[in-house]
């Protein structure tokens, strides 16, 4: 598919038009390429995992050009912050990374000095702007753990603290006990009132 219609796709999953819907079409189209998957939601479905490193509006667009996503364990959150994302090819273990250029903000101002609006600007220059003006890519080598792969849970195993189930190795030992995280205190909640 070329890139307006991925755009148009991608823009009707994350609900409006924005930059960020751009650069995720474009970047995930590239890191696709790069990572040698053709057809990612089909016969290449079962070859591709994509390491995001950021929660914003271009994750979206990842997710619906690449149709990985959390629930299918193929979509990794890094929460880092940065405009980048990792495409890994399991079957030949070729990862690229593929990071939105800081001066392609500028290089988009400039473009369209008219435009008052520098969200619309950057709309608009994302759109004609090639490849190597918006992103740095780099192939990397990263380990998916056995643990981290698609496909049933590894392990399930119960909390000794709280009685709930933890799956897929994400359990603590210390001291003899079997902990969750939360438990183990990596909580990122604490309980106010439990009925
Ligand atoms: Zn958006
Ligand atoms: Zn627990």
């Amino acid at each position: 598919m070329n890139f307006e219609a991925l755009l148009e796709q991608s823009v009707q999953i994350h609900g409006h038009l924005c930059p960020g819907q751009v650069l995720g079409v474009k970047m995930s189209m590239l890191g696709l390429k790069e990572a040698g998957i053709e057809d990612p939601k089909g016969k290449d479905r079962k070859k591709i995992i994509v390491f995001v490193e950021m929660d914003r509006c271009a994750t979206d667009a990842v997710q619906s050009i690449t149709g990985c996503s959390l629930g299918h364990r193929t979509m990794k959150f890094m929460d880092y912050g940065k405009m980048a994302a990792t495409f890994l090819n399991l079957e030949t273990n070729r990862a690229v990374r593929v990071v939105a250029r800081e001066d392609s903000r500028e290089k988009a101002k400039a473009l369209f000095p008219d435009i008052e609006d520098k969200y619309k600007a950057q709309l608009e220059a994302y759109k004609i702007m090639a490849d190597e003006e918006l992103f740095d890519i780099m192939e990397v080598s990263l380990q998916l753990k056995p643990e981290d792969r698609p496909g049933r849970p590894m392990t399930r195993v119960k909390c000794d603290m709280c009685g709930e189930y933890v799956q897929d190795m994400r359990e603590i030992e210390r001291d003899g006990k079997t902990l969750c995280r939360p438990c183990a205190g990596e909580g990122y909640y604490k309980v106010v009132h439990n009925s």
